[in-house]
């Protein structure tokens, strides 16, 4: 039988799964598995060639018990509903697991970024948020960057908001520019959350950072200051990264430099050149003889047919969605350590809540600040997980790192709908 690969099936599976090991109430259960608002906007945008195009988005909103909802908005070409679902369903775990106060939404429109101009791209940002006007918020639900939207988008939308409401309200929406109070440190924060992990999972399996071989997939916001934090942080060797066209791998090592003059020049950092440099595939990447691999670029790039093949003992799940269920219970049987997506990424969001928290004080931070309590709450979440995944091996029950994560968030998520009396 072919594997699963839908996204939303997915994520109820991860659920289902973790609801059985904590034993979690029917009911709530129930309330879990669903969104609790799916909307759909059809927007027209005037085209460049004045012909009007007409666009089709998302915005889910998954559950808010524990606060607004909160999630970025996706421009992709291959969008759909059910992906948006998944990503809305992994937002409200990432928040619960770091336990920052949101509740996890997402949002995606159909369509093609690179193929559009920068006017295009406006007006249809501004569209978006006034079709979606009257069902976000600060107090309501937050949007933020995600795949292929910027912090230009982000303002944009920010503007469009303030002018519906008749004020400026930074709080709508985080991943801003710094001019309008986006905050120092949220560019980099995703990539530098997975490197507050990396470190704690480093020292748990006893990994030297500065001998270790990395793989890092993709090359867009996460992936790419993957590279250059595991270099600079910790002098750690990335081996090998790539694009959605291509990848390169180079045993000594790879340059910035010369990666971005690849990328310049050839549209992709497969035309890396230096001595030892070779071309590697997307799917080859996956399979390189290397301590740590980093998947940060899209879902389902780890599955039954080739988790077998993973030969790194540590793998952080940088993009939403990477490692599918089936391989999945492959790399638990091979004890590869797994961190999960909502665990290794969540710097992302993190970042976000801080932003916001600054927005609505007025109060802004020093980036120094902004980093230690970005550690401090990962560490945390890091910790939390393993000890969870302990108290199970302690009463001989072996459970992944993932369902442990999902124990930690779905129970927190749970009893906040219990004493608010959903169930
Ligand atoms: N898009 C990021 C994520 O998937 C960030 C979301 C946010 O900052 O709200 O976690």
């Amino acid at each position: 039988m072919a594997e699963e690969l839908n996204p939303f099936k997915i994520a109820q599976a991860q659920l289902d799964t973790a609801a059985e090991t904590m034993n979690l109430d029917r009911q709530a259960h129930a309330i879990l598995r669903e969104p609790m608002r799916t909307l759909t906007v059809n927007i027209p945008v005037r085209m460049s060639d004045k012909q009007v195009h007409t666009y089709t988005g998302f915005r889910v909103q998954y559950n808010d018990a524990r606060g607004p909802t909160k999630g970025g908005i996706r421009f992709h070409p291959q969008e759909n509903i059910d992906t948006v679902k998944a990503l809305s369903a992994w937002m409200t775990w990432k928040c619960s697991l770091a336990n920052i106060p949101y509740g996890g939404a997402k949002g995606g429109i159909i369509c093609d970024p690179k193929g559009m101009d920068e006017r295009e791209l406006e007006s249809l940002s501004r569209a978006y948020i006034r079709s979606l006007g009257r069902y976000i918020g600060p107090d309501v639900d937050i949007p933020a960057p995600d795949v292929y939207t910027t912090p230009q988008i982000m303002a944009w939308m920010m503007d469009e908001y303030s002018n519906i409401v008749r004020h400026n309200e930074w709080g709508v929406i985080t991943g801003k520019p710094v001019e309008i109070w986006g905050s120092e440190g949220r560019k980099d924060s995703t990539a530098m959350g997975a490197m507050y992990i990396m470190r704690e999972a480093a020292k748990m399996l006893k990994i030297d950072l500065k001998k270790a071989k990395i793989a890092v997939q993709g090359f867009g916001n996460a992936g790419m200051y993957a590279y250059t934090l595991s270099k600079k942080m910790f002098g750690a060797n990335v081996v090998a990264i790539s694009d959605s066209k291509g990848g390169v791998y180079d045993p000594d090592g790879l340059d910035l430099k010369k990666l971005n003059d690849a990328k310049d020049k050839t549209g992709s950092v497969d035309g890396y050149k230096s001595k030892n440099a070779e071309k590697v595939s997307n799917e080859k990447l996956l399979e390189l003889d290397v301590d740590i691999l980093i998947p940060a670029a899209i879902e389902n790039q780890v599955r039954g047919d080739n988790a077998d093949d993973i030969k790194a003992k540590l793998l952080l799940e940088l993009a939403n969605g990477p490692v599918t269920p089936e391989a999945d219970a492959i790399l638990h049987e091979k004890k590869v350590l797994d961190l999960p997506d909502f665990l290794v990424n969540s710097g992302g969001v993190v970042g976000s809540y801080f932003e916001w928290v600054q927005n609505i004080n007025g109060y802004y931070w020093e980036t120094d600040d902004f980093y230690a309590k970005l550690d401090k709450i990962l560490t945390k979440s890091f910790k939390s997980t393993i000890d969870m995944r302990k108290s199970y091996m302690d009463n001989g029950k072996r459970i992944s790192p993932r369902t442990a994560a999902y124990i930690v968030a779905v129970d927190r998520v749970a009893k906040a709908m219990k004493v608010r009396g959903w169930y």
